[in-house]
């Protein structure tokens, strides 16, 4: 599995749908489905429509019609949406002891907050989570699908805005990802000769979201691409069967609860240019709750990961998404202050250096900066400073930065050059 990263060079419009308030709208992200016909498109701007029984043919037919998968695209800073999430309705006080609850992890959510100061009811958003980018928005003449105009109408245009850098994964041979790096750009979106370039970056990436396991054993599956599923007759579903998650999970399983919604999925079968049927679809951000009759292996959540729920997985759909990060109420601020100042005092021991010890500080700050900016030498001498300390205290506190996360160890160094 590969990372995947777009950057616009050109403003870009990803549209599903028009808009009936005179508003062309775009997505904040690219689904798997634009990411996957952009490259196509390139491929064949580059190639050409490949012969029939061609080599070429048949690397088209691997690349795009089943052995790529390409996932999600999503904007720096943001996560997906998720449908089991509750966020305040209004802006949260101060004293707001939760500002979201996610209700595939905590069963007894309430509707309202509970803060009686506050008391905003607590709602479902479908919106991407995180620093959401922000869009342009440009007033134009009204354009018809022939691309006439009406004549007096206004509508307003969204774009975004180039430079925006789109990231998420790709997997398959790593022969075929090099012929997607190869075509180095692609354009996503509409309004193709001015809009949507986007360079292209593929490098190692870390193994992509799997299944969440609750503390009672429950799995929970959360999707961030759109979700296509069929019942026993074929008819659309909105959720995997348990003839599915048997196959998947290799243990007898089911839905027990969901957080879902519909939207229409269209699509197209690359090779021969056609459009797909529109078929029902369920939302990214839906989430579901997995009661298995038995514990299920580590290795196969983790593949399953890889492998995404329900159909037409290789057109983008079914990708599964990480637990959502929820916005800290007063609880888990309070918490973290407890925690950042149990850090401050695991190195305090390191303020005296000055006073007691000045012909060793040079060296010993040096390091310490280093460290905590990731240099990798840095880190090899503060190890010999912890390991020949001034006195113990010191020595106990060199090592406790040097076990700390690069971020904590970023904010001890900071506090520590504060004072
Ligand atoms: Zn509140």
């Amino acid at each position: 599995v590969s990372e995947l990263v777009l950057t616009l060079r050109q403003p870009a419009q990803i549209g599903d749908r028009s808009r009936e308030d005179f508003v062309l709208a775009t997505m904040e992200y690219l689904p798997g489905s634009v990411v996957r016909g952009a490259f196509a498109a390139a491929w064949l701007a580059r190639h050409g429509v490949p012969a029939k029984q061609s080599a070429q043919r048949a690397e088209f037919i691997r690349l795009f019609e089943g052995e790529v998968r390409f996932g999600s695209l999503l904007p720096a800073g943001t996560q997906p949406p998720s449908l089991s999430v509750i966020s305040h309705k209004y802006e949260p006080l101060e004293g707001c002891d939760e500002v979201e609850f996610d209700r595939a992890m905590t069963d007894d959510v309430p509707l309202r907050c509970p803060n009686p100061d506050c008391d905003s009811p607590l709602e479902q958003s479908r919106d991407l989570r995180g620093e959401r980018p922000r869009l342009r928005r440009r007033a134009s003449v009204s354009i018809h699908e022939s691309g006439v105009a009406r004549r007096g109408v206004l509508f307003t245009r969204e774009t975004l805005p180039e430079d925006l850098a789109f990231a998420g994964t790709v997997a398959g041979d790593p022969a075929l990802l090099g012929s997607l790096a190869a075509l180095r750009e692609v354009r996503v979106g509409g309004r193709r000769t001015t809009h949507g370039l986007a360079a292209v970056t593929i490098k190692a990436g870390s193994a992509p979201p799997a299944l969440q396991r609750r503390a009672d054993g429950m799995l929970v599956l959360r999707l961030s691409s759109p979700g296509i599923f069929v019942d026993q007759q074929g008819r659309p579903s909105r959720e995997p069967t348990p003839e599915e998650l048997e196959r998947l999970l290799g243990v007898p399983a089911r839905v027990v609860r969901r957080w879902t919604r519909w939207q229409q999925a269209g699509g197209w079968h690359i090779a021969s240019g056609l459009p797909k049927p529109t078929e029902l679809a369920v939302a990214p951000g839906s989430t579901y709750l997995i009661s298995s009759e038995q514990a299920v292996a580590d290795q196969t959540i983790t593949a399953l990961g890889q492998h995404g729920v329900g159909l037409r997985r290789h057109e983008g759909f079914g990708d599964l998404a990480p637990p959502p990060q929820l916005s800290p109420g007063r609880r888990e601020r309070e918490a973290e202050q407890v925690r950042l100042r149990g850090l401050r005092d695991s190195v305090a021991a390191l303020s005296g250096v000055r006073l007691n010890w000045p012909d060793r500080r040079p060296a010993m700050w040096r390091a310490l900066s280093g460290h905590a900016a990731g240099d990798q030498a840095a880190t090899a001498a503060l190890r010999r400073e912890a390991a020949d300390p001034p006195d113990a205290r010191v020595g106990a506190a060199l090592t406790a930065v040097l076990n700390m996360t690069p971020a904590d160890a970023a904010y001890v160094v900071g506090e520590l050059n504060r004072r």
